[in-house]
């Protein structure tokens, strides 16, 4: 797709980027029917190639417009468009700088109350101690909430079995050893999957320490347009990160797809900055891996296998549907395609079928706040292409699908750990 900047931005390497990506839609719509939003409202406008256009007019006529604004707010950033894509468009950066440039132009303006709520999505959910502060009151008025705001806050973890403490580490006592992201809302509503996670790894042979020194991924503020604060916890986050592997450490792992995504873009976002923080992002983004590529599924089933011998019984397979986020079936396809299906079956699990597995559930970040009625009617579909098949339970990857495939679910909804944790140590 040819595009000419306006000359106003001509010195503008925004702009320059975009028209540059712009170059590889070839206006097919192969990836149409792929979009999940464009399969609720029907309107080309709520689809990757209508957005495409969007930006274009938008680096044409220089300036940003609020009919731009309004559809890729829309847009969840799920990248399935880029699965479908016979031609390697890069949609997810494109979508990252027409935000960007809407957020740049003041005649784009938000109203004050939407400003509002994403500058408190900014500088609240970011902030792992205060998020957790605020979760822990919250789960203590919990049996005087109103139904429809205790669905919003997840029980207690360690309220939720009796039998073992699933907040327990193992203590570190392996030569290899890994270095878990925290991030921001992870702790506070599920501190249990980097623990679960923790207790599989040792069980390995692998010793996992919490990466306290480095913060929220930079994901959220980087997919409202506050992309200076976001490179700024990048920044943060290179450095912290570069100490725990200079201090042994193998990899940076993520729990949570959607932070694993973002932190292996790391080399690609500092990419233009001092050379020496631009080689060790990109040596960051290199070290950090998905949970699913560091457990080996044939030392999973051997691990499985000893357990149920020392038992002396079978387990009894677990009947789970697996709901793939979208970072990690999209963003990350090409390191992780089929490995937690391969370690649910190698824990024993029964993969149930599912319908339209590519699809979005609706979580997306802060899409289910600030799109609450598209994230709703997409949760609702999600959940019925799950328990079509009547799981036991959903097993996921990231944090923001957990909860909000939880908020309605008829079965629990866990992180693919917590499951296999259960299995070796129930
Ligand atoms: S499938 Fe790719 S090339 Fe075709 S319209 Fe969509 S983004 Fe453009
Ligand atoms: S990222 Fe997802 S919601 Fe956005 S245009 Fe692509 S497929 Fe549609």
């Amino acid at each position: 797709m040819h595009t000419r900047p306006a000359d106003s931005l001509a010195d503008s390497p925004l702009a320059q980027e975009a028209r540059d990506l712009l170059r590889n839609c070839v206006h097919c719509g192969f990836c149409l029917p792929a979009c999940p939003t464009y399969r609720i409202t029907g309107s080309e406008l709520d689809s990757p190639r209508g957005r495409i256009y969007l930006i274009k007019e938008m680096l044409e006529h220089g300036g940003a417009n609020a009919t731009a604004r309004t559809h890729l707010d829309r847009c969840l950033t799920c990248r399935a468009c880029e699965t479908a894509c016979p031609s390697g468009m890069q949609y997810g950066r494109l979508a990252d700088l027409g935000r960007e440039f809407i957020e740049r132009d003041p005649s784009s303006s938000r109203q004050p109350g939407t400003r509002f709520v994403r500058l408190v999505l900014a500088k609240v959910a970011t902030r792992r101690e205060l998020f957790t502060a605020l979760v822990r009151i919250g789960q203590a008025l919990r049996p005087c909430l109103p139904a429809a705001l205790k669905a919003l806050v997840p029980a207690k973890a360690r309220d939720r079995t009796q039998t073992r403490d699933v907040l327990a580490w193992p203590t570190a006592r392996h030569a290899r050893r890994m270095a878990v992201l925290e991030g921001c809302v992870q702790p506070g509503l599920a501190p249990q999957i980097n623990a679960a996670a923790a207790r599989v790894l040792d069980h390995l042979g692998i010793s996992l320490v919490a990466a306290r020194d480095v913060g929220c991924c930079g994901a959220m503020e980087h997919h409202v347009g506050r992309t200076g604060a976001a490179l700024d916890q990048v920044r943060r986050n290179v450095t912290a990160s570069e100490r725990l592997l200079e201090g042994g450490c193998e990899a940076i792992v993520s729990t949570a797809s959607g932070c694993g995504t973002f932190a292996k873009d790391y080399g690609h976002l500092l990419r233009h900055a001092h050379h020496s923080i631009a080689g060790t992002a990109a040596r960051i983004s290199a070290a950090t891996r998905d949970l699913c590529e560091v457990i080996d599924p044939a030392a999973l089933e051997d691990a499985v296998a000893a357990i149920s011998k020392a038992r002396g019984v079978s387990l009894e397979p677990v009947r789970v549907a697996w709901q793939a986020p979208c970072s990690l079936q999209h963003g990350q396809r090409s390191s992780t395609t089929g490995k937690v299906e391969a370690l649910l079956r190698a824990a024993g699990c029964e993969l149930v079928a599912t319908r339209n597995p590519t699809l979005c559930c609706g979580s997306a970040g802060t899409y289910s706040i600030l799109q609450p009625a598209l994230a709703r009617e997409l949760r609702t579909r999600k959940l019925a292409s799950l328990l079509g098949d009547r799981p036991a339970a959903i097993a996921t990857a990231n944090i923001g699908c957990l909860e909000h495939l939880r908020q309605a679910s008829a079965v629990p909804v866990r992180h693919w750990i917590e499951i296999v944790d259960s299995i070796l140590f129930a």
